[in-house]
């Protein structure tokens, strides 16, 4: 498609959002910076910005052949890609497999444990309340979404969970947990937005357990590029 990339609309951690001269498609470019609890940790994952692009765009094109709407239009460059404009449902929704990160600190739960089913759970997109956790009667009574899209953001979250969970099952890895957003179009639907990358999933190795993702960088674990780098390997291998 021939759009032309305007002004910058909003810049976030890891990427930035762009106006096209069609006002129903926005651009967004993947930027290498790298933050974590909140930007108190803040730093550079070189070639990151590349391989979440083309990895979202992956996973999006394979959620879109399973039935999951998405903003996903086409990659444009290594870092760029045209999506549909939505506007973005303040809520990080967050699905675990097997316990791990702020559920285990939570609960008291070792990191490792299979759950007995994937859970899901919401936080309000707020930095300065530094995102916490909300109910449905409170996306309710706030109005952030009514009933029926609250409905279709679980319908949504679930599936989004067994495509990708048998997709990299296949390349040897366990799905532990991942976050998305939802966006909704001007006319209402709500689509999958955001990104899918090891940003915003754990993967770990199925036989070794190793960590295939941010929390190398998170917790300091060194080979964080080589972590973002093999994941991506295997997803092009298959
Ligand atoms: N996550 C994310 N952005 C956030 C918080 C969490 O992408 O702002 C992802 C994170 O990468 C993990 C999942 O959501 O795959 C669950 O994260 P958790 O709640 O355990 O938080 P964390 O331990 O990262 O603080």
């Amino acid at each position: 498609m021939n759009v032309k990339k305007l002004e910058q609309l909003y810049e976030g951690k890891a990427k930035k959002v762009f106006a096209t001269d069609n006002p129903e498609y926005y651009i967004v470019d993947y930027k290498d910076d790298a933050t974590a609890f909140n930007g108190l940790k803040k730093g550079t994952i070189t070639g990151k910005g590349v391989i979440n692009n083309k990895m979202s765009n992956i996973m999006f094109a394979l959620l879109e052949k399973h039935g999951v709407k998405t903003h996903f239009v086409e990659q444009l460059s290594d870092r760029e890609t045209l999506v549909k404009a939505v506007k973005i449902v303040p809520l990080e929704i967050i699905v675990r497999n097997v316990a791990a990160g702020s559920f285990s600190k939570r609960y008291g739960v070792e990191e490792g444990r299979e759950l007995k089913n994937p859970t899901l759970e919401f936080s309000l997109k707020n930095d300065e309340l530094n995102d916490p956790l909300i109910n449905d009667y409170h996306i309710l009574a706030l109005g952030i979404v009514n009933e029926k899209e609250l409905a279709e953001i679980k319908t949504l979250a679930f599936k989004v969970n067994d495509v990708m969970r048998e997709f990299f099952a296949g390349l040897g890895v366990k799905l532990i947990d991942f976050k998305i957003e939802a966006g909704k179009l001007p006319d209402g639907t709500i689509v999958l937005a955001d990104e899918i990358s090891p940003d915003t999933c754990r993967f770990w190795d199925a036989k070794t357990n190793e960590k295939l993702d941010k929390d190398r960088f998170r917790r300091d674990l060194g080979g964080v590029e080589e972590a973002y780098q093999e994941i991506f390997s295997r997803i092009n291998a298959k």
